[in-house]
């Protein structure tokens, strides 16, 4: 699964993106949801059973008690691997998707204060599903 999945209900305001999406702890939780819907799944031996811990400024981190795999909150996902915190990424997503028009890299790049790069690479991934 490698789709963005999470969608934004249509016309949310700002105010309401903020409340619900304002933390990295709600956007883990929401991406947590849209993985395993019915809870944690060990993704080589689907055992239910796991830990979870963290390193310094890493994603949520699952360990299977069962054999042990480990899988990261975010892989399989576009935003596994980034550099970027999640409530980054759920801006550019709102904005991305509550516009007709269509965003200019530069235009994402100052309403969510990142670097042109980035603005770009993400762009590229939120539209094309690119990992
Ligand atoms: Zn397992």
């Amino acid at each position: 699964m490698k789709t963005n999945k999470i969608q934004f209900q249509a016309g949310m305001s700002l105010n309401q993106l903020l409340a619900q999406y304002g933390t990295e702890q709600q956007c883990e939780e929401v991406l947590e949801n849209s993985r395993w819907p019915q809870g944690f799944r060990c993704p080589k031996c689907s055992s239910g059973e796991y830990y979870h811990y963290r390193r310094q400024g890493s994603v949520k981190i699952f360990q299977c008690r069962n054999c042990r795999a480990q899988t990261t909150l975010t892989e399989g996902t576009i935003f596994h691997s980034t550099k970027l915190p999640l409530t980054i990424w759920f801006q550019a997503m709102y904005v991305l998707s509550q516009t007709k028009n269509n965003v200019s890299i530069l235009e994402l790049k100052r309403l969510i204060g990142i670097s042109y790069p980035a603005a770009w690479r993400m762009k590229r991934k939120l539209y094309a599903g690119h990992v």
